[in-house]
């Protein structure tokens, strides 16, 4: 089995989800005492939050850079992000890491696209929501993104910063976010993306009438299958 490195702590609620995701699914694949080989970076992610807010992204990609070398040279074989916003830096997070990076993005239309399904609703941060580097992804495979309306953007944005990334979960933001993937599914969406690794403390398939996929529980699956391969 290869090593899988996980560039985390975006944020540290999430990247536990991570954790706990990649053994159910090494114990399910493997049986009996196996567990994943992993290399956890977790950052500290009020710095990275400050970077994010100041628009300061030319730094956090040198942080995340850094970060991807240092778990390249600890003998990671592929390197996952573990969040959604900060693929706006892959590219310069993977300058001169030689080693395999699997696109949260690229694996959860591949999941949508294999499910014949064709306009996901996109719950996630308002970065990824209102900027092009995720979006543009989804439209590359044939997909046509549902966002939601710029009040339901603001709701969805709060409760990942306020809440969901403190490991809060409240019955209040489980009702909100329950309303606003059923205004997605009225608004033409015929599956809904978690496009936040937190995204699924609150959402999943027994709270949403219509097709789920989580980007944690994907991209996990995903890079267990290339660190199996
Ligand atoms: N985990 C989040 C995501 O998937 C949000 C936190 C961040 O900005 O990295 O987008």
């Amino acid at each position: 089995m290869k090593t899988i490195g996980i560039l985390g702590g975006m944020s540290a609620a999430s990247t536990q989800i991570y954790y706990r995701v990649l053994c159910d699914l090494t114990r399910q694949r493997l049986g009996g005492l196996h567990s994943p080989q992993l290399l956890i970076r977790s950052l500290d992610f009020a710095e990275i939050a400050v970077l994010q807010s100041k628009g300061d992204w030319n730094s956090a990609g040198s942080i995340l850079n850094r970060e991807a070398l240092a778990l390249e040279g600890g003998g990671a074989d592929l390197l996952v992000l573990a969040t959604n916003t900060m693929h706006k830096l892959a590219d310069q997070m993977m300058d001169s890491v030689s080693i395999p990076f699997v696109h949260i993005a690229d694996a959860t239309a591949d999941a949508i696209q294999s499910a014949g399904l064709t306009s996901p609703g996109l719950m996630a941060t308002a970065f990824t929501m209102q900027q092009s580097f995720y979006t543009d992804r989804l439209h590359a495979a044939g997909l046509t993104p549902v966002l939601p309306t710029e009040a339901d953007q603001i709701t969805t944005h709060r409760i990942i910063y306020e809440e969901l990334c403190k490991d809060i979960v409240t019955e209040d933001s489980k009702t909100a976010y329950v309303e606003i993937a059923r205004r997605l599914s009225d608004a033409g969406a015929d599956s809904l993306i978690l496009g936040c690794t937190e995204v699924g403390m609150l959402l999943n398939p027994e709270n949403v009438s219509y097709p789920v996929f989580d980007t944690t529980r994907i991209h996990c699956a995903k890079a267990l299958e290339m660190a199996l391969a």
